[in-house]
């Protein structure tokens, strides 16, 4: 029989939007596990550069909320676990959980990276968007949290230096999963989203053309412990005098099955112009887009800054991309200024815009259904968005749908008060039987 964990209330989802549910839930005392499938929380946030509007450092505004999370004595962070099953249990939910295995010990590992500077393995490391390496054994990133070690098995030599290293003997080459319980009166499910899948366009080379690279990339390359600590285009190393952005490269697409707006990518493309031209002032950058949709407050007054810079907005869908001369990468679209027409133009560096998908479907975990858009179905979108389909289940941030950090924000308070408003109500009812 599996061990079974008992709280208030269960956050499913580390980023953003379920610390900040799960902070306020736990700032009213009552006793929170968040449930985080990564090695370590803060999600989507804590890997970008800076963030629009404000252009606050992204690291600088992450870390307290995963520190105030993590060092809060009414939460209780469950990292690299997998959720099994959610299912209504009486009064309240219980998840099944799989903590996966890091062959590290948990308890052990003191964060001394004394393991990873040993290891002889070099591999591509997706946190620095594949730009660098890391170790077979590694910390995933320098703030991560929690500051404990895992190892990528696939790439192990099994060579054992790791293990002889290590001050605490926190290396466990035949450590299991464990799989345990946790029942709680209510959940707020913030299980974010992924970008669009660039396999899925052919037009735009399926990931294959050199210096096409996204978003989520440039991000990396543009932040301050990124993987060359300056913006190189990937194949060659140069630096690149001219980069374009394609807008809409992962929504408003059937095609693609993203029929809906990201909402997030035209101000992020504008965030990342903006700072591409303090970091490479000589450079020539170009938004081709199809509508800007600055919706949010101080969006616009963004937008206009980011063309008084100097930035290029050219109105026109990018058709295809092919691979140009020396490096570079040509575009051909169809522009709908100057009377239109079909053109081309090359640039050395090319960003893909892509959009928001899902990042998890309940299908097989839960008896939550999701939307036409394979976001989590809300049940009153109108006048209570946080509402899921199951009784005391919330939801909030991206999970919900395509939104940015000032929205998911807004909505892990709205998730965290409809919570309480739950437990209260179980509290209520729990005196009025006695
Ligand atoms: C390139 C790019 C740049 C951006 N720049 C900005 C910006 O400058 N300003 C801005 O406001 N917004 C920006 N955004 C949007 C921003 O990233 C999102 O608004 C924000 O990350 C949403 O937070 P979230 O917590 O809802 O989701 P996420 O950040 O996706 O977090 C979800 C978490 O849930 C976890 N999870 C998923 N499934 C499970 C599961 N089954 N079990 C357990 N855990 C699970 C994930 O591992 C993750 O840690 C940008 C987005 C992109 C793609």
């Amino acid at each position: 029989m599996p061990k079974i964990l008992k709280f208030d209330a269960l956050v499913i989802g580390a980023g953003i939007a379920g610390l900040q549910a799960a902070l306020d839930l736990a700032d009213q005392d009552f006793k929170v596990a968040i449930v985080e499938k990564d090695a370590t929380i803060g999600g989507k946030m804590i890997r970008l550069s800076k963030v629009f509007p404000t252009l606050d450092c992204a690291s600088c505004i992450t870390t307290p909320k995963m520190a105030a999370a993590a060092h809060h004595e009414n939460i209780t962070l469950f990292t690299y676990c997998d959720l099994q099953s959610l299912d209504r249990n009486g009064n309240g939910v219980t998840a099944a959980v799989r903590q996966k295995t890091r062959f590290v010990d948990e308890e052990k590992c003191i964060g001394c990276r004394q393991c990873e500077y040993q290891c002889p393995v070099y591999v591509s490391d997706p946190e620095q968007g594949g730009f660098s390496g890391r170790k077979a054994i590694y910390i995933p990133f320098s703030n991560a949290i929690p500051q404990i070690a895992l190892m990528d098995v696939e790439n192990c030599t099994l060579c054992g230096k790791c293990a002889r290293v290590c001050p605490t003997q926190a290396v466990n080459f035949f450590q299991e999963p464990q799989d345990f319980l946790i029942e709680a009166q209510t959940a707020v499910l913030a299980t974010g989203f992924e970008v669009t899948p660039l396999e899925n366009k052919q037009q735009y080379g399926e990931g294959k053309i050199p210096n096409v690279i996204t978003a989520l990339q440039m991000e990396r390359l543009l932040a301050p412990h990124g993987p060359y600590n300056r913006v190189l285009r990937p194949s060659d190393g140069m630096e690149p005098d001219s980069i374009a952005y394609i807008q809409c490269a992962g929504s408003r697409d059937k095609s693609m099955g993203v029929p809906y707006c990201s909402r997030v990518c035209c101000m992020y493309a504008i965030k990342q112009a903006m700072l591409l031209s303090g970091a490479l002032p000589l450079a020539d950058i170009t938004i081709y887009y199809m509508d800007i949709r600055a919706f949010g407050k101080g969006y616009e007054q963004f937008f206009q800054n980011a063309k008084a810079m100097g930035i290029e907005f050219v109105k026109g869908k990018v058709a295809t991309i092919s691979e140009g001369e020396n490096g570079g990468v040509r575009l051909h679209y169809e522009s709908q200024e100057d009377g239109g027409g079909v053109t081309s133009a090359e640039h050395d560096l090319v960003v893909l815009s892509l959009g928001m998908v899902a990042g998890w479907n309940p299908d097989g975990h839960c008896r939550i259904s999701t939307g036409s858009d394979a976001f989590i179905k809300t049940v009153k979108p109108k006048i209570a968005p946080t509402l899921t389909e199951m009784e005391g289940v919330f939801v909030a941030g991206a999970a919900a749908g395509p939104k940015d950090i000032v929205d998911s924000i807004v909505e892990a308070g709205a998730a965290a008060m409809e919570a309480s408003k739950y437990l209260a109500s179980l509290n209520r009812s729990v005196k009025a039987v006695a």
